[in-house]
Protein backbone atom coordinates (compact mmCIF):
# COMPACT_ATOMS: atom_id res chain seq x y z
CA UNK A 1 0.00 0.00 0.00
CA UNK A 2 1.01 3.68 -1.15
CA UNK A 3 2.49 5.28 2.54
CA UNK A 4 0.63 8.27 1.59
CA UNK A 5 -2.86 6.69 1.61
CA UNK A 6 -5.37 4.40 4.21
CA UNK A 7 -7.84 1.85 3.05
CA UNK A 8 -10.90 1.88 4.42
CA UNK A 9 -14.78 0.66 4.72
CA UNK A 10 -17.24 0.00 7.11
CA UNK A 11 -18.39 -3.84 6.21
CA UNK A 12 -22.07 -3.46 7.22
CA UNK A 13 -23.11 -5.75 10.09
CA UNK A 14 -20.17 -5.41 12.08
CA UNK A 15 -20.11 -4.09 15.37
CA UNK A 16 -16.27 -5.48 16.63
CA UNK A 17 -15.20 -1.50 17.11
CA UNK A 18 -18.56 -1.38 19.98
CA UNK A 19 -17.11 -4.58 21.33
CA UNK A 20 -13.56 -3.36 22.14
CA UNK A 21 -13.44 -2.98 25.85
CA UNK A 22 -12.74 1.13 26.39
CA UNK A 23 -14.87 4.05 26.91
CA UNK A 24 -17.28 5.98 24.84
CA UNK A 25 -16.71 9.70 25.33
CA UNK A 26 -19.65 11.93 24.54
CA UNK A 27 -20.11 15.76 24.17
CA UNK A 28 -22.89 17.44 25.45
CA UNK A 29 -24.52 17.80 22.06
CA UNK A 30 -24.17 13.93 21.51
CA UNK A 31 -26.17 13.92 24.84
CA UNK A 32 -28.48 16.51 23.69
CA UNK A 33 -28.74 14.41 20.05
CA UNK A 34 -29.30 11.17 22.22
CA UNK A 35 -31.74 11.98 24.61
CA UNK A 36 -34.15 13.44 21.84
CA UNK A 37 -33.81 10.59 19.97
CA UNK A 38 -34.84 8.44 22.87
CA UNK A 39 -37.51 10.73 23.52
CA UNK A 40 -36.17 11.67 27.06
CA UNK A 41 -35.08 14.74 28.40
CA UNK A 42 -31.15 15.77 28.29
CA UNK A 43 -31.42 15.01 32.72
CA UNK A 44 -33.24 11.85 32.47
CA UNK A 45 -30.67 11.05 29.62
CA UNK A 46 -27.67 11.40 31.23
CA UNK A 47 -29.06 9.86 34.58
CA UNK A 48 -29.55 6.55 32.89
CA UNK A 49 -26.68 6.34 31.03
CA UNK A 50 -24.04 9.10 31.66
CA UNK A 51 -21.16 9.33 33.89
CA UNK A 52 -20.00 13.21 33.94
CA UNK A 53 -16.36 13.83 35.93
CA UNK A 54 -14.74 17.06 35.83
CA UNK A 55 -13.41 17.61 32.25
CA UNK A 56 -14.79 14.57 30.67
CA UNK A 57 -18.29 12.70 29.70
CA UNK A 58 -18.68 9.12 28.78
CA UNK A 59 -21.44 6.53 28.87
CA UNK A 60 -21.83 3.93 31.73
CA UNK A 61 -21.24 0.53 30.64
CA UNK A 62 -23.70 -1.78 31.50
CA UNK A 63 -22.44 -5.41 33.60
CA UNK A 64 -21.97 -7.84 31.11
CA UNK A 65 -21.87 -5.31 27.55
CA UNK A 66 -19.68 -2.76 26.26
CA UNK A 67 -22.96 -0.45 25.64
CA UNK A 68 -26.00 0.17 25.94
CA UNK A 69 -27.04 0.66 23.27
CA UNK A 70 -25.16 -2.12 21.39
CA UNK A 71 -27.57 -4.51 19.57
CA UNK A 72 -26.74 -7.76 17.15
CA UNK A 73 -25.60 -6.64 13.95
CA UNK A 74 -25.89 -2.70 15.07
CA UNK A 75 -26.59 0.28 17.07
CA UNK A 76 -29.83 1.02 18.44
CA UNK A 77 -28.44 5.41 18.10
CA UNK A 78 -26.97 4.73 15.15
CA UNK A 79 -28.27 7.94 13.45
CA UNK A 80 -26.89 10.08 16.33
CA UNK A 81 -24.18 7.51 18.08
CA UNK A 82 -21.53 9.68 19.72
CA UNK A 83 -18.38 11.55 17.67
CA UNK A 84 -15.92 8.93 18.60
CA UNK A 85 -18.34 6.09 17.60
CA UNK A 86 -18.86 8.02 14.22
CA UNK A 87 -15.56 9.24 13.40
CA UNK A 88 -13.81 5.00 14.20
CA UNK A 89 -11.70 4.56 12.70
CA UNK A 90 -10.38 8.13 11.92
CA UNK A 91 -8.86 8.59 15.07
CA UNK A 92 -5.56 11.27 15.30
CA UNK A 93 -3.45 8.06 17.15
CA UNK A 94 -4.31 5.63 14.91
CA UNK A 95 -4.49 7.54 11.53
CA UNK A 96 -0.92 9.61 12.51
CA UNK A 97 0.68 6.12 13.56
CA UNK A 98 1.17 3.37 10.73
CA UNK A 99 1.71 0.58 13.08
CA UNK A 100 -1.59 1.23 15.26
CA UNK A 101 -3.75 1.59 12.06
CA UNK A 102 -2.20 -1.66 11.72
CA UNK A 103 -3.30 -3.04 14.55
CA UNK A 104 -6.83 -1.87 14.66
CA UNK A 105 -7.39 -3.54 11.59
CA UNK A 106 -6.47 -6.90 13.57
CA UNK A 107 -10.23 -6.54 14.41
CA UNK A 108 -11.69 -3.96 12.34
CA UNK A 109 -12.35 -6.17 8.98
CA UNK A 110 -12.72 -2.87 7.04
CA UNK A 111 -9.24 -1.43 7.38
CA UNK A 112 -7.84 -2.57 3.96
CA UNK A 113 -10.61 -2.98 2.14
CA UNK A 114 -12.77 -0.12 -0.08
CA UNK A 115 -11.81 3.28 -1.02
CA UNK A 116 -7.99 4.85 -0.54
CA UNK A 117 -8.06 7.84 1.25
CA UNK A 118 -5.51 10.12 1.66
CA UNK A 119 -3.77 10.60 4.82
CA UNK A 120 -3.90 14.32 4.78
CA UNK A 121 -7.64 13.53 4.70
CA UNK A 122 -7.55 11.04 7.19
CA UNK A 123 -5.85 13.46 9.47
CA UNK A 124 -8.72 16.26 8.38
CA UNK A 125 -11.45 14.15 9.68
CA UNK A 126 -9.23 12.77 12.83
CA UNK A 127 -9.20 16.51 13.59
CA UNK A 128 -12.88 16.63 14.55
CA UNK A 129 -11.98 14.15 17.62
CA UNK A 130 -9.36 16.94 18.96
CA UNK A 131 -12.64 19.21 18.78
CA UNK A 132 -14.87 17.57 20.37
CA UNK A 133 -13.10 16.29 22.50
CA UNK A 134 -10.02 18.95 23.96
CA UNK A 135 -9.88 16.74 27.45
CA UNK A 136 -8.45 13.71 25.86
CA UNK A 137 -6.08 15.66 23.59
CA UNK A 138 -4.32 17.64 26.05
CA UNK A 139 -2.49 20.81 24.46
CA UNK A 140 -4.19 20.17 20.84
CA UNK A 141 -6.93 22.39 20.89
CA UNK A 142 -8.04 24.66 18.16
S1 LIG B 1 -14.92 -2.70 13.34
FE1 LIG B 1 -14.57 -1.56 11.42
S2 LIG B 1 -15.85 -2.58 9.89
FE2 LIG B 1 -16.57 -3.24 11.92
S3 LIG B 1 -18.23 -1.77 12.43
FE3 LIG B 1 -16.34 -0.95 13.31
S4 LIG B 1 -15.55 0.42 11.72
FE4 LIG B 1 -17.06 -0.89 10.71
Amino acid sequence: MDTGVLQFTCIPGCTACCEQKGWVYVTESDVERAASFLALSKEEFEQRYVVRTRHRLRLRKPKDAQCHFLRQGGCSIHPVKPVQCRLFPFWPELVSDRGEWRKTGGYCPGIGQGPLIQIGTALETAQEMETAYPALYPGKEL
